[in-house]
């Protein structure tokens, strides 16, 4: 039984083959985000390798970061000025909030990632 399938049931193989790999990817991005820890992110300089990295990974997959604050689709970055709270810079989740651009749930460590599906993308 070795029939050729149909060039519709090649793109839906296609198709998931790439939801297979991104979930892949994503459960990779999640263990190696685990194996940071906060002295691997203590200045701004390494909070900003990190998210740069993640930022790739989840734009790769069509992914964001869930805001740990509200639960919006976020991008995760870094920034030195945005909160003066720390010389080292902080964590925080971007994201639009009726119309606007807002940041959420600054800190200093490392916060949860949780890799969601980018609604721009999916919808
Ligand atoms: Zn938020």
């Amino acid at each position: 039984m070795n029939e050729t399938p149909s060039p519709l049931e090649a793109f839906d193989t296609l198709r998931s083959d790439l939801v297979s790999q991104h979930s892949d990817a994503k459960g990779r991005l999640q263990t190696l985000y685990g194996t940071l820890g906060n002295e691997d992110v203590q200045t701004y300089e390494q909070k900003r390798a990190v998210v740069t990295r993640i930022q790739r990974v989840m734009q790769e997959i069509s992914h964001k970061a869930k805001c740990t604050r509200c639960g919006l689709p976020a991008i995760l970055n870094a920034s030195l000025l945005q909160f003066r709270m720390y010389d080292g810079g902080v964590f925080h989740f971007d994201h639009n909030e009726n119309g606007t651009l807002v940041s959420h749930d600054p800190s200093i460590t490392l916060p949860e990632l949780i890799p969601i599906p980018d609604p721009e993308i999916y919808d």
